[in-house]
C-alpha cells in the first residue's frame, strides 16, 4: 500500500500601512517598509518583493501559488496541477491516485477498491480487466485466467511433447534419470484433481497416480499416470510437470518420504524450471513458492531448497531417505 502526499496551505497575511511597526524591514530587500506589506512564516515583505521574488511558483505551470499547494520532493504545485499532472494515475480507471493505493507485483498501481471489484488471475495474480490483462476468462472450476496467461495456456496435446522433452532434459542434467519412457499425462480441472488426490491442497496443481501390479506376491510392473491442471500457462505447466516427474522418480526408487519432504523435494523440480526460464512470470511463480504458507508446498519446499543449497543435486538424491 502506498500514499500520495497531502495538500498544504500557505498562510499569507496582508497588512495596510496604517499600523506599521517601528522600523520594519523587508526580509527580501532589507529596506524599511512603508505602506502595504505582507507577512508569511513570521517574515515581512514589500508586496512587490514578495510577489516578484519570494512567492512560491508551481513547479508545473510556473505561475505563483496563493493559498493551497501540494508538495512532493520539496517541489510545490497548485493542487489542480498536482492532481491532474503529477499524481500517478490508476492503471485500471485512469483517475488520479489520491491517498491510499496499491501497487501489484507487475508494478501496476491502482485504487484499492478495484481488488474487490475484479477477479484475480489464478496463476499471475493480476486483476483481470481490459486495461491490465486485455480481459480474461472464468474457467469452469472456479479459477480465473487473464488474457496474458491465456496466450500460452496448455489445454490440448499441442506443446505437450516439447514440454516433456524439455523438462526431462532439465531433470537429467541434474542427475534425475531412468524415468520410464512413456508416462501418460492427462489435463484435468480442479474438481477432478481434488477427487484424485487423497489429501488435497490449494497449492496442488497436479497429481501423480502410481500403480503397482502384483502377481503371486511379486511386483511385476510399476506405472505412473500424471494429471495436471488444464489451462496453465506454458511456463507453469512445465514447472508442474517437473514436480510430478519427481514423484515418478521417487516412486521408481520406492522412496516413501514424509509429505513435507516429498512435496518439498518435488517442488525443487518446479524451481529448476523457473530458474531456467527466468522470465518475470517465472520469477513471480518462484516467489509464490518461496512465500507459500502451505506446510508441504511452502515450508517443505524451503526446507528442501536449503538441503539442495547445502548438498547439491547428486548428494541430495543419494541422501533423500535419511532426511528428517
Ligand atoms: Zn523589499
Ligand atoms: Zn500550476
Ligand atoms: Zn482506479
Ligand atoms: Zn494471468
Ligand atoms: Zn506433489
Amino acid at each position: 500500500m502506498r500514499f500520495t502526499p497531502l495538500i498544504v496551505l500557505i498562510v499569507l497575511l496582508l497588512f495596510t500601512g496604517s499600523i506599521l511597526p517601528q522600523d520594519l524591514k523587508c526580509n527580501y530587500c532589507n529596506k524599511t517598509i512603508k505602506g502595504n506589506y505582507l507577512t508569511t512564516d513570521g517574515k515581512s515583505y514589500h508586496e512587490n518583493c514578495y510577489r516578484d521574488h519570494v512567492q512560491p511558483r508551481c513547479e508545473l505551470c510556473g505561475k505563483v501559488i496563493d493559498g493551497k499547494y501540494a508538495i512532493l520532493d520539496d517541489k510545490m504545485y497548485h493542487p489542480v496541477c498536482y492532481t491532474d499532472h503529477i499524481l500517478p494515475k490508476c492503471a485500471i480507471c485512469n483517475l488520479p491516485l489520491q491517498g491510499k493505493y496499491y501497487t501489484d507485483y507487475w508494478e501496476y498501481s491502482f485504487h484499492g477498491r478495484h481488488s474487490s471489484e475484479l477477479p484475480e488471475c489464478s496463476t499471475c495474480g493480476r486483476l483481470i480487466c481490459e486495461a491490465l490483462t486485455g480481459g480474461g476468462f472464468e474457467l469452469g472450476d472456479g479459477r480465473f485466467l487473464c488474457g496474458i496467461c491465456n496466450e500460452t495456456e496448455v489445454s490440448g496435446d499441442f506443446l505437450l511433447g516439447a514440454s516433456v522433452s524439455y523438462v526431462r532434459r532439465l531433470l537429467e542434467s541434474n542427475g534425475i534419470d531412468n524415468l520410464p519412457d512413456e508416462i501418460p499425462i492427462t489435463l484435468v480441472d480442479r474438481q477432478k484433481l481434488e477427487q484424485l488426490a487423497s489429501s488435497y491442497s490449494d497449492a496442488m496443481n497436479g497429481f501423480t497416480q502410481h500403480n503397482i501390479q502384483i502377481q503371486n506376491g511379486r511386483v511385476i510392473s510399476k506405472s505412473s499416470h500424471i494429471y495436471i491442471l488444464s489451462h496453465l500457462p506454458l511456463t507453469m505447466f512445465r514447472a508442474v510437470l517437473a514436480h510430478e516427474l519427481l514423484h515418478v522418480y521417487l516412486f521408481g526408487r520406492d522412496l516413501e518420504l514424509r509429505s513435507d519432504i516429498c512435496e518439498g523435494f518435488c517442488n525443487l523440480g518446479s524451481e529448476l524450471v523457473y530458474k531456467d526460464i527466468r522470465s518475470e512470470y517465472a520469477k513471480f511463480r518462484l516467489l509464490n513458492m518461496q512465500k507459500s504458507q502451505d506446510p508441504d508446498y511452502g515450508y517443505g519446499y524451503r526446507k528442501m531448497s536449503a538441503e539442495l543449497d547445502r548438498k547439491g543435486w547428486r548428494y541430495l538424491l543419494e541422501s533423500l531417505s535419511s532426511i528428517r
